[in-house]
């Protein structure tokens, strides 16, 4: 049998076991995800073409009858738990920080630190309900209060992993170590297990408590980023000190300054600020501007600008104005339009004419066009000038 329809077997078999586990827990469930990492099943389930092998057709509509395609996800080999179970492999790993009890990585990680809150604390509510400890406010939305707690918990567990020695020492009432990097902060347990810097400003009572004994966090934590990330947002994208100087009243964290620095690289936002607009490549120039030689505004552009309000009398009037320039040497010309754009200008009126007129024909005042051409002559050119 191939690879991928084994994968589709133990598809079906997955599928059972959901069944199973759904129809053997008194929990009511509302909804499953399935995770498989052949990506040929998923376009077997996913897709809307039917027409299978008989093998393959037969599994799919078993698959379907009790979950739907929605539900069905893909996770990379590099993050399969259930590989270790099934390659043979001299020592599976099964202590406590291991793949297979806290599952793989993509699971464990936040983007946001806002999101991780939330998330834990709803965690810990969950454990208080199995443990039938009735919150106060348990039948509304998260509170200040379960947030504040929820965020001790994580610091706890971020301390842990960071500060292992240092809090073995600190639990049997020792000073850490003189070469650990907590040394000049002068760290301390509190009552709730929560590593703090104490600081010489206790008596500035007019600062928080938080600001007062700062709690220790080390740059190399991946929460450390997640939390400069978050301080980094809500002072939105300013300067590093002042966002410094925020995380700084409840957090002291080491090498603050190069973690912050690491967030404000990896920010989209900040990179869209600091990118500069690449100017366009201009086009080459035209013929009429290069040729050397010849009489200033022997090719011409013309424009229109205004109207100018200008006093005639005792009334204001509207004026015009032509700008002609040489497309050589660029100097400018101007002659007043007086009724309006293209009526008529200083040096002669045009209005009637039919056949176009070159800017140059505006300013030297004759018109090269004949009335009627006779079919020998020679057309005059019907544009001198280009568009700039
Ligand atoms: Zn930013």
């Amino acid at each position: 049998m191939s690879v991928p329809r084994l994968e589709l077997q133990a598809a079906v078999l997955g599928t059972r076991l959901m069944n199973a586990v759904k129809s053997g827990h008194s929990m009511e469930t509302e909804d499953a995800i399935l995770w498989t990492d052949a990506k040929t099943v998923l376009r077997w389930i996913c897709s809307t073409h039917r027409r299978y092998k008989q093998f393959v057709g037969n599994r799919v509509t078993k698959i379907l009858e009790s979950t739907d395609a929605s539900q069905w996800r893909w996770v990379p080999t590099a993050d399969n738990v259930a590989d270790k179970a099934t390659r043979p492999q001299g020592q599976v790993d099964f202590s406590q920080k291991s793949r297979w009890m806290c599952g793989p990585k993509s699971h464990r990680r936040f983007s946001e630190y806002n999101r991780l809150l939330r998330t834990m604390t709803w965690v810990l509510r969950f454990v208080c309900q199995c443990r039938r400890q009735q919150h106060e406010h348990g039948k509304y939305g998260l509170t200040a209060a379960e947030c504040a707690e929820a965020e001790l918990v994580l610091v706890r567990v971020a301390q842990r992993e960071a500060f292992p020695d240092e809090l073995h020492r600190l639990y049997a009432n020792r000073p850490v170590q003189p070469t650990s990097e907590l040394k000049g902060l002068l760290p301390y347990l509190d009552d709730l297990a929560i590593l703090r810097a104490s600081g010489r400003i206790d008596a500035a009572l007019c600062l928080p408590y938080g600001a007062r004994r700062p709690i220790i966090l080390t740059h190399r934590h991946p929460l450390t980023d997640l939390i400069v990330r978050h301080y980094h947002v809500r002072m939105k994208h300013q300067n590093v000190n002042a966002t410094i100087t925020e995380i700084r009243m409840k957090f002291w964290i080491t090498k603050v300054r190069r973690v912050l620095q690491r967030v404000i690289r990896n920010c989209g936002v900040c990179k869209l600020q600091r990118a500069t607009p690449t100017p366009p490549l201009m086009g080459s120039l035209p013929e009429d501007r290069l040729k050397p030689g010849g009489w200033p505004f022997e090719y011409t552009g013309l424009d229109y600008f205004g109207p100018l309000l200008v006093t005639v009398g005792r009334r204001q009037e509207k004026r015009w104005v032509a700008l002609f320039t040489c497309l050589r040497t660029r100097a400018i010309h101007l002659e007043l339009a007086q009724d309006g754009p293209m009526r008529k200008t200083g040096i002669g009126s045009y209005i009637d004419q039919e056949a176009p007129l070159t800017p140059n024909d505006l300013l030297k005042g004759t018109s090269n066009i004949p009335d009627t051409p006779a079919e020998s002559e020679e057309l005059p050119k019907p544009c001198e000038t280009r568009k700039q």
